[in-house]
């Protein structure tokens, strides 16, 4: 899932692979997907796309949007992108982009996501949504800012559902929450009313310092970046942290359902208050 982290290093990765490369062919849902959101015919990408070339990418919280000539394409959710220089037979995607240079740029939904293409506005609420909150990694993020985003918060929430859903904070998903939490010695059903000032300072700086450390490491391994390789980033409460551990005390990682989507825990790090 491209989570903020993630829409960052692909991002910086683009910028690093793929700019001003002449784009030769174009292949739209080769592989239709019933959960891949497309917004355009699938003409209309080729249209906008051959001939022209890639000339920025950028994040806004967990999408991705890459400025070509003549149109914008912005990607979300659970797409992932490659770039590579040859391909499997069995590739599966939805959106191909081969550039003058014999290089690929691929765009292949996993469970769900977007591929859309757009020339002039984007009628999307949470692309607007992400593109208006300040980013986690802008200097807008403050202690301030974070503290009063909770205090406008229904207090019976619990902390998953105030960090993960409804785009309070675009782009951070269930993925990133579990790091965050157990960094945090928190506990992802705690409600939010319950949380000190001090617990409000830790849960701000942990977000804070765990999120560079994510980026700077690449990613998470959970996910893959623009080249195909898991991200550097060994993440904890996760399906692959799972086996070892907590890394603070050796106990047994709870994982459990909640909210549409599992919660990874430590029973004695994270105390539900
Ligand atoms: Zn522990």
């Amino acid at each position: 899932m491209i989570e903020l982290t993630e829409a960052l290093v692909l991002s910086r990765q683009i910028n690093q692979s793929c700019l001003n490369k002449k784009i030769i062919n174009v292949v739209v849902n080769q592989n239709p997907h019933k959960m891949a959101w497309l917004n355009k015919d699938i003409n209309e990408y080729s249209k906008f796309l051959i001939g022209s070339s890639f000339k920025l990418a950028k994040s806004y919280g967990g999408m991705l949007e890459i400025d070509c000539e003549k149109c914008h394409l912005v990607f979300a959710e659970g797409v992932q992108l490659t770039y590579c220089d040859s391909l499997d037979s069995d590739l599966r995607h939805q959106l191909f982009i081969e550039f003058n240079d014999h290089t690929y740029f691929i765009a292949a939904v996993k469970m769900y996501g977007g591929i859309w293409c757009y020339n002039d506005v984007f009628d999307n609420p949470y692309y607007f949504i992400a593109k208006k909150k300040p980013s986690i990694f802008s200097t807008g993020f403050t202690l301030d800012y974070f503290s009063q985003l909770i205090n406008e918060s229904n207090e019976s929430l619990s902390l998953k559902a105030f960090l993960a859903t409804e785009q309070r904070i675009p782009g951070f998903g269930n993925g990133l929450c579990q790091d965050v939490l157990w960094k945090s010695k928190l506990h992802p059903k705690t409600k939010i009313r319950y949380l000190s000032k001090m617990d409000i300072n830790r849960l701000y700086d942990s977000m804070i310092e765990l999120l560079h450390e994510i980026v700077d490491s690449g990613g998470r391994d959970t996910e893959k970046d623009l080249y195909g390789n898991k991200g550097r980033y060994n993440t904890k409460m996760s399906l692959s942290g799972i086996e070892l551990g907590c890394p603070e005390c050796g106990s047994s990682i709870l994982k459990e359902s909640y909210l549409g989507g599992s919660i990874y825990t430590c029973p004695k790090c994270q105390i539900k208050q």
